[in-house]
């Protein structure tokens, strides 16, 4: 229910770095292996609170602002840059069931569907699952204790899916471009259904289904 679109794209040359999703011109390579992105400063402050959350160990390591050719942008580590030819696969969180994507990529409907785009991804390697079972696990595990996930409406993220041909296989959260804090005082579960109002993004929804999925497979 809660995983709005999947897009993968296994890819074999080696790329300093890729854009998967995303609007183009808004990403750029940076320095010492890592990326710029485009400054929002909704999602500068969310990579800021990030630093000392439970989140850290999953989320890019943020570096503070910079300045360049008359654009202000957020510097990060880049994900893809220890993994020899790595397979990526950005998958949406969250749910408002309006169906409107920002992409033109493939949207994903039903549990089957997304089972035979994640087993085509790995390419039926049961090592590769196993290892993005884990980390999901480690990575529900934190957002169940994280303060930030708590007091943030989490729209529009994704999950970052990287493996490559020596079965290591890592996810991030990534984009928090329209990831918002609530008024204070206010929490969310991330498993409610949404109703008008409510302000519950599924999140949590999402991350069960995509545990569940992985281990139909193994
Ligand atoms: P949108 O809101 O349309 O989803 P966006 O402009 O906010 O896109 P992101 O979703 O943050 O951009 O990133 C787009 C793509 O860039 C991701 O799917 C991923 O492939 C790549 N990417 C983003 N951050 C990183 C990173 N730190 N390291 C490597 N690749 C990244
Ligand atoms: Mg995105
Ligand atoms: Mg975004």
């Amino acid at each position: 229910k809660s995983i709005v679109h999947v897009s993968s794209f296994p890819f074999k040359k080696r790329y300093s770095w890729i854009q998967l999703a995303g609007h183009s011109g808004s990403f750029k390579a940076g320095n010492g292996g890592r990326i710029l992105k485009k400054y929002c400063e909704n999602e500068k402050l969310c990579f800021e609170q990030l630093k000392t959350d439970s989140l850290a160990p999953f989320v890019p390591h943020y570096y503070g602002i910079t300045h360049e050719d008359g654009e202000w942008y957020i510097q990060l580590d880049d994900l893809l840059a220890e993994f020899d030819s790595p397979c990526v696969m950005d998958c949406k969180m969250g749910t408002r069931a309006d169906g409107k994507g920002s992409t033109n990529f493939k949207r994903t409907k039903t549990k089957e569907q997304i089972l035979q785009v994640f087993i085509d991804f790995v390419n039926g390697n049961k090592k590769v699952v196993q290892a993005y079972m884990t980390r999901l696990m480690e990575i529900r595990k934190a957002l169940e204790t994280s303060e930030f996930f708590k007091r943030h409406e989490v729209i529009g993220s994704s999950l970052l899916f990287i493996h490559d041909k020596n079965e290591v296989a890592k996810v991030w959260l990534i984009d928090f471009g329209k990831t918002t804090r609530l008024p204070s005082g206010k929490t969310l579960n991330h498993r409610l259904s949404w109703e008008e109002g409510n302000r519950e993004d599924g999140y949590l929804l999402g991350l069960d289904n995509m545990i569940a999925i992985a281990s139909s497979i193994l």
